[in-house]
């Protein structure tokens, strides 16, 4: 029980704006306090900040982590935001390069106005930081593709001395470099290889489940990007797969003023799926219809394809304080862990109030990326927070019940969501963890951009 309350605490839901301390996005921890804050203008007061600072060094971004990676040890410990670094600095043919702080949302838009696109595909939402996206292994969905970070070719940091190095593909340590959680080093500058934008059309359907270990293989392997949400308990799964428009309807998305475009009439075949799993919600979360939580559901009601490009089909989600967590299984042991979730689910009938989210990726080249060296399936798993800041104590037992199931077939869990690490045995899931111990003794010998967390991950 104690375990729960420090995994998943309640949310702080008074207004922070005179409040001292620093929150997470979530309001469910606190970093430290505000006088620890510092904002440099520019890199070369950066580097001075960090040349003249004996102590240790934590980096946030936009803080929508759990507070554990970001939380300060003591009073005399910088907190350090980065979000004036922010925007392009310079463009190539094939890539662009952003300041490390750009949320995001920033990055998107330039891209899409050079009539560009990362190779990656987006997450659900673009609050988050490039470089706080990075250090965590942000991803969206598709084999073509992987993680935010596997699109960098260039990444400049400031090490724990104050000097400046910049790590390129082929620097050994570059897989270290693209995800690190913040412990090898202040990212400043991030060079992302781009290609041509395409339109695409995502087309969405419901079906059984019946099939789900085989179909989603179908799914991945003949769309560039595909998601899927399951309800178990309704047998029942929404599924987006995305493809190059036709000329078509390319043109036809043009002449809407590039605004995302329906193919077809509502679909109503999940609506009474929905409705069901808005029961469960309102029982847990005592939160009104219209209210952010029930939008993320309700969106699945009357459903229909879509072109647009990207970032307009898949980067929509309703940012909402939630406990999410997510681990990656190999992608070829998908199969055999859909149907191990269908037979615990059938004896034990978990209280959800969410579908469980299915993303594929390519394998990753970041170490401690959960797709590392293997094409990945995600398996998602969301409950709400009520509006009272409490989670429902029968929701924060499937999330226990279900990562423990996952983490003991070899999952690996997403790092900027929830996790329990004592469930997993890192040397043994990740190959690169000496060696990723080994970049971090020789970037960060003294443990500066270290916590209380990351010391009892790493040693
Ligand atoms: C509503 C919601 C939706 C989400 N959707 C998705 C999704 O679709 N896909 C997905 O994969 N994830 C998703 N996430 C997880 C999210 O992408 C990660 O938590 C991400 O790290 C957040 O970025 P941030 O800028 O808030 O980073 P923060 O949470 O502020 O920081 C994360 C880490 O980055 C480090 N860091 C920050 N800045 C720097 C820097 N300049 N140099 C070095 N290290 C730095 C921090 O020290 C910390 O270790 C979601 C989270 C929420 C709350």
């Amino acid at each position: 029980m104690e375990k729960s309350a420090d995994m998943f605490p309640q949310r702080h839901i008074q207004p922070v704006a005179d409040d001292e301390r620093v929150w997470n996005w979530a309001q469910n921890a606190t970093l430290g306090a505000r006088r620890q804050v510092r904002r440099p203008a520019e890199r070369t007061q950066l580097q001075a900040l960090v040349a003249g600072h004996p102590g240790k060094i934590t980096m946030m971004g936009s803080r929508l982590s759990p507070g554990e990676l970001m939380r300060t040890d003591g009073p005399d410990e910088l907190l350090l935001d980065i979000g004036a670094l922010s925007g392009v600095i310079t463009s190539t043919a094939d890539t662009v390069t952003f300041a490390a702080g750009t949320p995001l949302q920033q990055v998107y838009q330039t891209l899409t106005e050079m009539g560009r696109m990362l190779p990656a595909s987006p997450g659900v939402i673009a609050l988050q930081t490039l470089a706080g996206a990075m250090a965590t292994g942000t991803h969206g969905q598709g084999l073509g593709q992987s993680s935010i970070a596997d699109e960098a070719v260039l990444i400049r940091m400031i090490l724990a001395d104050g000097s400046t190095a910049e790590f390129d593909r082929h620097h050994p340590w570059f897989g270290a470099i693209q995800l690190a959680l913040g412990t090898l080093g202040i990212l400043t500058e991030v060079t992302l290889r781009t290609l041509p934008a395409r339109i695409f059309t995502c087309v969405k359907s419901a079906v059984k489940d019946t099939d789900l270990e085989s179909s989603l293989y179908d799914w991945n392997e003949n769309f560039p990007f595909s998601k899927a949400w399951w309800f178990p308990e309704e047998h029942q799964v929404h599924v987006w797969c995305a493809g190059e428009a036709t000329p078509a309807e390319a043109e036809r998305y043009r002449l809407n003023n590039r605004q995302p475009l329906s193919q077809s009439a509502g679909d109503k075949s999940m609506n009474a799926t929905v409705d069901r799993t808005l029961v469960h919600m309102q029982n847990d979360i005592r939160s009104a219809k219209g209210d952010k939580p029930f939008k993320t559901v309700e969106r699945f009601k009357d459903f229909s394809d879509v072109t647009g490009d990207i970032y307009q089909l898949f980067c929509r989600g309703i940012a909402t304080p939630q406990i999410n967590i997510e681990i990656g299984i190999p992608l070829r042991r998908a199969g055999e862990m859909i149907r191990k979730i269908k037979t615990w689910y059938a004896a034990t009938h978990p209280h959800m109030h969410y579908p469980i989210i299915l993303r594929c990726t390519g394998p990753s080249s970041a170490w401690l990326s959960p797709a590392y060296g293997e094409a990945t399936c995600f398996f998602g798993f969301v409950v709400y927070y009520g509006a009272d800041g409490t989670l429902s104590p029968e929701g924060v037992r499937f999330l226990a019940d279900v990562e423990a199931m996952l983490a003991g077939e070899g999952g690996r869990p997403h790092w900027g969501k929830y996790f329990d690490p004592d469930l997993y045995h890192w040397r043994d899931i990740y190959p690169q963890w000496q060696a990723f111990g080994d970049a971090r003794a020789a970037l960060d010998p003294t443990g500066k951009f270290a916590n209380a967390f990351t010391t009892a991950l790493f040693g």
